[in-house]
């Protein structure tokens, strides 16, 4: 009998941020990989939790794959988290998702937080379209990226991280003309905001604000 893959969203920040279901999974589960056991144990230990906890990262060998596989064929029920959100969505799954597909072993989605998606919930955008580009790119293709942003007659969606974020402006300031520009940083957090302007108000703000130049960030570009 084959076993179960399941693929489960953890909070972007907000511990309470955690469905029954995916909480149910968690404990149920033979084993739980997750990227950093650390961070994923500091979760479980908040809902008291006893799992075993197996590290499972963007680096992960082909032969812990095999591994992973060789469980799951035994009929194992293993579950997958990322540190932050959906396993898959800028984050390790991917890989393990589609092998376990070709071997026509189950795979379960334990659907919760994105921070696409939360972004996007809070963003004032009219329409039901958007655009998502994972990351910006940090060297190769990073003109392109912002230039391609550029023309997208929809909302783009894409995420930065703190180091980068002022110099994202700056790029994105060269390519906008008339679009809006809607920050969203530490959702679900304490320091929680959105921030919604032209490129050059919104550049404005942040150097205004280095404060808040630090945290979690996720760009929303609307035509
Ligand atoms: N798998 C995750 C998801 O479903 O959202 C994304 C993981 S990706 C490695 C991490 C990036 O997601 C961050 O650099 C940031 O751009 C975005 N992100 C994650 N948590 C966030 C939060 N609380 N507020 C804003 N952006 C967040």
């Amino acid at each position: 009998m084959k076993g179960i893959l399941s693929i489960v969203a953890t909070p972007i920040g907000n511990l309470e941020d955690m469905t029954l279901r995916a909480l149910r999974i968690l404990k149920e589960a033979d084993y739980v990989l997750c990227e950093d056991t650390r961070v994923t144990g500091k979760l479980l230990s908040h809902y008291e939790i006893d799992a075993s906890l197996v590290r499972y990262d963007a680096h992960a060998s082909a032969h812990v794959h095999e591994e992973i596989l060789r469980d799951l064929k035994e009929g194992k029920h293993i579950a997958l988290v990322s540190d932050a959100g959906t396993p898959g969505v800028s984050d390790p799954g991917v890989l393990l998702v589609s092998q376990a597909l070709v071997e026509d072993i189950k795979v379960e989605t334990i659907p919760g937080p994105s921070a696409v998606t939360a972004a996007f919930s809070i963003a004032g955008v009219s329409g039901n379209q958007f655009v998502f580009l994972g990351f910006v790119p940090h060297k190769k293709g990073r003109q392109t990226f912002f230039e391609r942003v550029a023309e997208y007659e929809i909302p783009v969606i894409f995420y930065e991280s703190t180091h980068r974020i002022m110099k994202t402006f700056t790029s994105l300031s060269e390519v906008l003309t008339s679009q809006t520009v809607i920050v969203a940083r530490e959702l679900t957090k304490l320091h929680e905001e959105v921030v919604k302007g032209s490129i050059e108000e919104v550049e404005l703000y942040f150097k205004e604000h280095p404060d808040h130049q630090k945290g979690e960030f996720v760009v929303i570009v609307t035509p």
